[in-house]
């Protein structure tokens, strides 16, 4: 019998489901087409599920037609995108997670205060192009602790910094080592801007590691905080595969295992958990446990531009 032990917490996000749910009601609220500015959040199945309702997915504004209804995606825009959308006076619902907005608020109070700002994060990743693109002014990125020693501030400049929220723990403390090596004014939120959800996904992993001989994570390949919870399997010495569901899964990462760890990136739906697990089943006899871990009860509100749409219903009454 094979067991598969499952991440406590794992999947969905409270700024995922948010998202998610402003799309779907912008939907009921309007009808289609609804436009996306980027994948809502990187999960193939999220955005084809949308998709097939009517949400119609672009990388840029101008894919936008006038007066189309628009939501920016959970990862957040730079200025110059909310900008244009209200100069070409477009209907926007903005979806970014209030907990890429209180970067984006933090970083500019630092830059305020005639702080050097430094942004850990990864170059192009949708939330660092957004969180550049807040904030007015300089802003360092690095993504390496050889990136800090290489950056043109002097050692008794005062910097601050600010992080992606999807990073891995351990490699964000190296930085910010790093920094607080390099500069002797250094202020800034120890790990605090790593997301909740990132922060807990990836303690469960490590639990989960230590008892299991194969780590599976649901989640796209897009995705950085699946990705990160990926490399801690790897970094634990177990054999970790991304996956986007069940029917990725290779039957030859189940030789020899006896216990499958399995957990989801923060835009992974349980459904596809469960996919892996049926694809599981239908190699091997299985049972199923859910490791102790934290219950998530974060919620986040709606926006009320939500409220403000014009009701397709009302508009036929
Ligand atoms: Fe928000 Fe964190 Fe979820 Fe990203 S991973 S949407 S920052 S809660």
């Amino acid at each position: 019998m094979m067991k598969v032990l499952l991440a406590q917490p794992r999947g969905f996000c409270a700024g995922v489901i948010r998202a998610i749910d402003i799309v779907d009601r912008a939907l009921d609220k309007v009808g289609a087409p609804v436009f996306v500015r980027h994948e809502i959040v990187h999960n193939r199945h999220v955005v084809e599920t949308l998709r097939a309702k009517g949400a119609v997915f672009v990388e840029e504004l101008s894919d936008v037609p006038d007066g189309a209804v628009t939501v920016f995606s959970a990862h957040g825009v730079a200025r110059e995108v909310e900008k244009a959308a209200a100069a070409r006076g477009l209907p926007v619902i903005d979806a970014t997670c209030p907990l890429v907005t209180k970067v984006h608020v933090q970083g500019r109070k630092y830059v305020r205060r005639g702080r050097v700002l430094v942004l850990i994060g990864h170059a192009g990743h949708p939330e660092v192009v957004g969180t550049l693109g807040q904030i007015e002014g300089e802003v360092h990125l690095v993504g390496t602790p050889e990136e800090v020693a290489a950056l043109p501030v002097a050692e008794d400049a005062p910097v601050s910094y600010i992080t992606q929220t999807t990073l891995a723990v351990d490699d964000t403390r190296a930085i910010i080592a790093a920094l607080r090596a390099r500069f002797a004014d250094v202020t800034g939120p120890d790990t605090a801007d790593i997301c909740y959800a990132t922060q807990n996904r990836q303690a469960a992993v490590r639990d989960l590691c230590a008892q299991a001989d194969l780590l599976l994570v649901v989640g796209s390949s897009k995705s950085s905080n699946s990705r990160r919870l990926r490399e801690i399997g790897e970094e634990m010495g177990k054999p970790s595969y991304l996956l986007d569901d069940g029917s990725e899964l290779d039957p030859a990462w189940l030789d020899g295992v006896r216990t499958v760890g399995l957990t989801a990136g923060a835009s992974a739906p349980e459904e596809l958990v469960q996919s892996v697990i049926a694809a599981i089943a239908a190699l091997h006899p299985v049972t199923v446990e859910t490791l102790d871990g934290i219950e998530e009860t974060l919620q986040f509100r709606l926006p009320p531009a939500l409220d403000r749409l014009p009701s397709r219903n009302r508009a036929a009454a």
